[in-house]
């Protein structure tokens, strides 16, 4: 399914059970404009997110940043205790998508309802793109894939090398690139992603 098709999703029924943030373990990966835009929302740096309301895993050798599950509640810190997201204007991509998936087919991304993901009954028709409430659409989907594509030649780059000094050094220079540097809230998110972008390919190119 594409941004402009239709999806049965919880619109109306979504009560805040939160059951989707609770218990999710290391899954609910951040991208950079999710940490740009809790950065810049929070008012906060990468470093002040880390070990409190996020931390990092490893996944094929690549240091992925993703929303901490706290220890005492078993839920993402931002949830509050009447069940609804603290930051629901800003929250990550993988919240927005919920029960929504992507599926990469090379080039880009589909949609596709995610079995058995909300459980919630008298879900209603509603355009993908008014649930994802998301500005400029276009863009962030171009974004999200460039980084997917990014992220898997990372991995291959990574597992190529066998050097674990050197890898360690990569990881953590794509750290700083792409999350430890603030973002400049006056200008494009998409034009700065690029820009580190097209530094950080140069690692796995040249
Ligand atoms: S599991 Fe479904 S009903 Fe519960 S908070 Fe998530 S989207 Fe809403
Ligand atoms: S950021 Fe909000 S929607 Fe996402 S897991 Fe945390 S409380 Fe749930």
């Amino acid at each position: 399914m594409r941004a402009r098709d239709m999806a049965k999703l919880p619109c109306i029924s979504c009560e805040g059970c939160g059951d989707c943030c609770r218990g999710m373990g290391d899954t609910v990966h951040l991208d950079p404009y999710d940490i740009a835009m809790l950065c810049k929302n929070l008012n906060c740096t990468f470093e002040d997110l880390l070990d409190v309301r996020i931390a990092l895993h490893a996944e094929q050798g690549l240091a992925i940043p993703h929303l901490l599950m706290e220890k005492s509640r078993g839920c993402c810190s931002f949830l509050g205790s009447d069940g609804r997201c603290g930051i629901h204007c800003f929250r990550p991509g993988f919240c927005r998508l919920f029960p929504l998936g992507r599926q990469y087919d090379g080039k880009g991304f589909q949609y596709f309802i995610v079995p058995g993901g909300c459980d919630m009954p008298g879900k209603t028709k509603v355009r993908i793109r008014k649930w994802l409430d998301i500005p400029d659409l276009p863009r962030y989907e171009a974004f999200v894939s460039s980084w997917h594509y990014f992220v898997r030649d990372a991995q291959a780059g990574l597992a190529r090398s066998q050097n674990p000094e050197l890898n360690q050094q990569i990881n953590l220079f794509l750290l700083q690139t792409f999350y430890g540097i603030p973002y400049d809230p006056d200008r494009d998110f998409y034009d700065q992603f690029e820009e580190r972008l097209a530094k950080a390919s140069r690692l796995f190119t040249d």
